[in-house]
């Protein structure tokens, strides 16, 4: 006879927030800065080391989050990148210097009217569209759902004509994204001094409302980004984001009438987006300009490549895309020149035969892998390897392949790579940056590569018995879809 049970579903919460890391969430825990935090990690269970996906970019680790899928399948490789169809150049707000070069005007509308809209490709389905219950965001970047409505954009990039007044968007059931949507009007701040309300206040605020008038959905994902401009500018260490954050945090298990009833009400998943890594203090900047110099590069300012442009540089902090145009120009012309510096850790680059190749500037050798051969890994992922696999720290035991310094680094640089648009990976060692024409310098530290300190975020978990297949950000969207279908 079949058991007749009776689930109360709980809802959960999933906090996200941004470059918040294992050793320095313990260390303001420890020192009782953080007892929101404190409460969840003692009350659940604690996961110091998730894999986020590469390149370690909020807006590309949130579309492996949302669809599952790498950047080569949901189309979104990083905060710039170079999209070979439209034969474009996209940039989501890197810097404001490089903002400024490459045109406000193309960064707002490439965020605001294509990402969700145009760019994350439609053949892949976001949680939000793929599960029929009800879901919420607030303040994430990537939010694409099922229900039809209008953004309204601030007041002051539609009076200068910078965006269309209103932009249409498909959102999930509860959608919030700053001034530009809200789910109670009375949240704030959303003026221009707290970037229109895509700040941590107006997050707890907005899913507070949800709480306070039961509307919770079986799934709310809410960003805290607050955090991860301290730690750019004053380095890992750097505790006051994590207590910021938690100080805004607090009043949303306050919601629920006790912290204790919160956990009992609720299920919370707590989990950052990528690390960090400190910068040296001299000679920090990497300029991919003085590597690539015989080369001509596509200036920021240009829309569409011309003729005389062999090349395209995206910077992505600690990594970036070398976009080969120049039909004369070979992949081993470029890695030969990024080889000669020896702070390019990692430098790789896929033929057209499948393969994949890695070099690095800090030693000889090379690696060639590809999916499907008679190795494997923890993630049950097969490959065929050969060559040094010291390139990328892997080290073998029996047909085992057991990850070093880069975790999960086959899969991950293979789900950065697309033949077809002819581009060379390369990432900075720690303590350094990469940089182009207008690319942001970080003081303190900086996001983007595959190296671990980039690439392991902590994860806590209440109420939740049965935890991820794998611990990776990719592979997090199965695990919501199976708990919401439970
Ligand atoms: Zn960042």
């Amino acid at each position: 006879m079949k058991e007749v049970s009776f689930i109360i579903h709980k809802p959960i919460i999933c906090l996200l927030i941004d470059s918040l890391m294992d050793a320095p969430l313990q260390e303001e825990i420890q020192a009782g800065r953080a007892p929101t935090l404190q409460f969840l990690r003692d009350n659940g269970t604690y996961y110091p080391r998730v894999v986020s996906p590469f390149p370690t970019m909020s807006v590309s680790i949130d579309s492996s989050m949302l669809t599952g899928k790498p950047p080569n399948q949901h189309g979104i490789y990083g905060l710039t990148y170079y999209h070979q169809k439209q034969k474009r150049v996209y940039n989501f707000g890197t810097g404001p210097k490089e903002i400024f070069l490459f045109g406000v005007k193309r960064v707002l509308r490439a965020g605001m009217l294509e990402l969700n809209q145009k760019l994350l490709h439609k053949d892949v389905k976001t949680l939000h569209e793929e599960t029929d219950e009800p879901t919420a965001s607030i303040n994430a970047m990537i939010y694409r759902g099922k229900n039809h409505t209008k953004l309204r954009a601030p007041w002051i990039a539609w009076l200068t004509g910078l965006l269309p007044r209103k932009i249409e968007a498909s959102v999930p059931t509860y959608f919030s994204y700053g001034s530009m949507h809200t789910i109670d009007k009375r949240s704030h701040p959303k003026n221009m001094l707290t970037q229109f309300g895509v700040n941590d206040h107006f997050s707890s605020m907005e899913i507070i409302s949800l709480i306070k008038q039961d509307k919770l959905p079986r799934l709310s994902l809410v960003y805290f980004p607050g955090n991860d401009i301290i730690v750019h500018k004053k380095g890992t260490s750097e505790g006051k984001g994590i207590k910021k954050t938690d100080d805004v945090l607090s009043p949303i298990l306050d919601a629920f009438g006790s912290w204790e009833e919160a956990i009992q009400k609720c299920n919370f998943v707590v989990l950052g987006d990528s690390g960090q890594t400190n910068m040296v203090k001299t000679d920090t900047y990497i300029d991919l300009r003085k590597i690539l110099h015989p080369y001509a590069i596509m200036p920021l300012s240009r829309d569409t490549p011309q003729p005389e442009d062999q090349l395209i540089t995206c910077v992505n902090e600690r990594m970036s895309y070398i976009y080969i145009l120049d039909e004369q120009i070979s992949y081993q012309d470029v890695v030969r020149l990024c080889k000669v510096e020896k702070k390019l850790d990692v430098i790789a680059w896929q033929e057209e035969d499948g393969w994949i190749h890695v070099v690095s500037g800090q030693t000889d050798g090379a690696l060639s892998f590809r999916a499907n051969g008679e190795y494997h890994d923890e993630f049950d992922q097969k490959w065929q390897l050969e060559g040094d696999i010291s390139i990328l720290d892997l080290t073998l035991d029996e047909q085992t392949i057991q990850y070093g310094m880069y975790p999960d680094a086959l899969s991950r640089l293979s789900g950065a790579l697309d033949p077809k648009s002819r581009s060379v990976i390369v990432t900075v060692s720690p303590g350094y940056e990469l940089v182009g024409q207008g690319s942001p310098k970080h003081k303190g530290a900086s996001h983007g590569s595959l190296h671990h300190l980039d690439s392991l975020v902590p994860m806590i978990v209440t109420g939740i018995q049965q935890p991820p297949e794998n611990l990776r950000i990719i592979d997090l969207k199965k695990w919501f879809l199976g708990l919401l279908e439970e």
